[in-house]
């Protein structure tokens, strides 16, 4: 589980946009989570209270947003690759290249 030092990452990236804006206190961090970025948003949720209690964010809320993983087949049949576990529904191949769902970004903290 490499979901905790992903999070770790996150506060300190956090604190060092505090120090550069001035900011004092904020209420909500907003991650956007892939499907396909291997990060787990159950583990996040799990491992996110440990990761905020020693800094200064211990009240910070946290808001998931989940990208669905989503792949392009060589027909052009485009997918989603979790429901329909990497095979195309239209021609059956397994050849795919994914156009989203791997994404994992701070999309918005709410501070003041
Ligand atoms: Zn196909």
């Amino acid at each position: 589980m490499h979901e905790l030092g992903i999070v770790i990452q996150v506060v300190e990236t956090i604190e060092k946009i505090f120090k550069e804006q001035n900011l004092t206190k904020v209420d909500k961090l907003v991650l956007e989570i892939g499907e396909a970025s291997g990060v787990v948003p159950h583990y996040i949720e799990d491992v996110y209270p440990i990761a905020i209690e020693q800094s200064f964010l211990k009240d910070m809320k946290l808001e998931m947003i989940i990208i669905p993983a989503e792949g392009v087949c060589e027909c052009g049949e485009i997918y989603n690759l979790m429901k329909y576990n990497g095979i195309c529904p239209k021609c059956s191949s397994k050849k795919f290249s994914v156009t989203s769902g791997r994404e994992f970004n701070i999309k918005e903290i709410v501070a003041y």
